[in-house]
């Protein structure tokens, strides 16, 4: 029978050795650098997480460029709230590609024009040191659909201010794409609504 008290000795016991475990982690963890962090896989996330990411930062006052690689004005929530914040506090630039959504345009050449476009302004940025923060939303379909040359980008984030990270998104990341970045996560569909006929949800999805 064990009572409180040995309980309470165990969960000492498992925090003691689980704080060793943290502190010796952040003793190795001794770089100081910007990051590239990969956000992948089929499963619901991605893009909320490197927003999520854009927002940490602006909360410092860190300049952020955003660069979403879908074509057409997708409406989100996000971008209405943080489109609001004082530029001179919150330096934020969210910069989108074209008008049109790419399924049903399918025209390659001006989708591949404006996802150049696109990738000027966001090279701009990765070459600007005074850019905390770079979200490459959806930059995997770019890659994919060769609209933009892999090794451009892989050239552009190796070149980037030390202190810049990065945050790439878009599912069917590639090897070469995974290997650039420092954390690589890969979101996992176990479900999602819109595979039992629920319609993408406003304030959730967009
Ligand atoms: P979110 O924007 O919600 O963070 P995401 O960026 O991970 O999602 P994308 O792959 O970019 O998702 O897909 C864009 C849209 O499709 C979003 O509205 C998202 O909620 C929805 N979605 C994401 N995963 C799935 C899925 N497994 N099945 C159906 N729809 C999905
Ligand atoms: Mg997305």
């Amino acid at each position: 029978m064990s009572g409180p008290e040995d309980r309470a000795g165990r969960h000492r016991k498992r925090m003691q050795a689980r704080k060793e475990i943290v502190d010796a982690g952040v003793a190795r963890a001794l770089q100081e650098r910007g990051v590239v962090v990969l956000y992948t896989g089929d499963g619901k996330g991605k893009t909320t997480a490197a927003v999520g990411t854009a927002t940490r930062a602006l909360g410092y006052g860190y300049r952020v460029v955003v660069a979403q690689f879908i074509k057409g004005a997708w409406e989100c929530g996000e971008k209405n709230l943080l489109g609001r914040l004082p530029p001179e506090q919150y330096p934020l630039q969210w910069y989108e590609m074209g008008t049109d959504f790419t399924w049903e345009t399918q025209d390659f050449e001006a989708d591949k024009a404006a996802a150049r476009a696109l990738w000027d302004r966001a090279l701009a940025a990765l070459r600007d040191d005074s850019v905390y923060l770079v979200v490459l939303d959806e930059l995997t379909y770019a890659l994919n659909y060769h609209w933009l040359n892999k090794g451009e980008v892989l050239d552009a984030l190796a070149q980037r201010p030390p202190e810049q990270s990065v945050v790439m998104t878009g599912r069917g990341a590639k090897q070469y794409l995974r290997d650039a970045a420092d954390t690589v996560t890969e979101m996992r569909a176990l479900k999602h609504a819109f595979n039992d006929g629920v319609a993408a949800r406003k304030g959730v999805e967009w």
